[in-house]
């Protein structure tokens, strides 16, 4: 017979800017159901995620909670008029699309909303890298670069939500292609995503050998960010996922620029000593983001 907990079921929604990850489960130990829809256009895309959630409960019953994690920048302050919008994306077709509005008129539960990198990161404490910390950074690196986590225990909110992909950078000596950044050009998101290695050298990041000269241009940039970050947030640990973090051996050549960079300032062994320990690959692998959406939901349900 199941008890009351193992029976709780949640409903997870990691929204990327090219497929949407929905699982319907307790944990990554019990994953009920899990799909991915390919993100087209809004209209197309949430009836699609709202059908196999609907489908979902007529196969395993009710979900206590939703978790929605997506890319933005989101909107999410609920006394605002746009709360639960995707706002100013570069994204055809999605700039101030009402995300969360259809989803809460057709589910009457408890339904989280929060940006995709909280979401993994969330994910990460639950069941991953970031266990037993209150402060902590999830960055992805991929076809853009996101930053979230959590500061003394809570999620990373502010005015709207960290931008950490896009921070400015200093570009080496005698280095003279421009970040491709719409906004800002020479931001971490500008110079070190997938897009900006592939506009850089004409080839993408997967067909590129691990000593190519890309890698340690792309570990310069991620070290500066990391110093950064490190100097503003004293995070207790920093987690690098996303499809650019594939290519593992990018690690040590980020913890040694990391190193070099600080340069000895901050005298804490984890930074002196343990920097394996300390810059690390999400433990969950690709799954930090849709199991994040369902701790996402854990949480909405306990605190609704
Ligand atoms: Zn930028």
């Amino acid at each position: 017979m199941q008890s009351k907990a193992t029976s709780t079921l949640f409903a997870g929604c990691e929204v990327g800017g090219t497929k949407c990850v929905c699982v319907i489960g307790t944990g990554p130990q019990d994953i009920r159901a899990e799909t991915r829809i390919p993100t087209t256009t809004p209209e197309e895309t949430i009836s699609r995620i709202i059908q196999f959630l609907s489908d979902a409960q007529k196969s395993f019953g009710p979900f206590a909670a939703l978790g929605i994690a997506t890319f933005g920048p989101i909107d999410l302050h609920p006394n605002s008029p746009t709360f639960g919008f995707i706002t100013t994306t570069p994204k055809p077709g999605w700039t101030f699309t009402d995300f969360l509005g259809p989803f809460k008129r057709h589910f009457p539960i408890p339904i989280a909303f929060d940006t995709d990198v909280n979401g993994a990161a969330l994910g990460e404490w639950r069941w991953g890298a970031a266990r037993n910390l209150n402060s902590f950074i999830y960055l992805t690196v991929g076809t853009g670069i996101g930053g979230g986590g959590m500061m003394g225990s809570r999620l990373m909110h502010g005015l709207i939500h960290p931008e950490m992909g896009h921070i400015l950078l200093r570009r080496p000596t005698h280095e003279t292609f421009t970040g491709i950044c719409p906004f800002h050009q020479d931001c971490l998101e500008g110079l070190a995503s997938g897009p900006a290695i592939q506009a850089r050298w004409g080839h993408s990041p997967d067909s590129l050998p691990p000593d190519h000269p890309a890698w340690t241009l792309e570990a310069e940039y991620l070290a500066q960010a990391l110093h950064t970050f490190i100097c503003t947030l004293s995070p207790q640990r920093i987690i690098l996922g996303g499809g650019v973090m594939q290519r593992a051996h990018l690690f040590p050549l980020i913890r040694e620029r990391v190193r070099e960079s600080l340069n000895g300032y901050i005298a804490h062994p984890a930074i002196l000593h343990t920097l394996d320990e300390y810059i690390v690959p999400p433990a969950l692998g690709t799954r930090s983001g849709a199991l994040g959406a369902l701790a996402l939901a854990e949480r909405a349900a306990h605190r609704p």
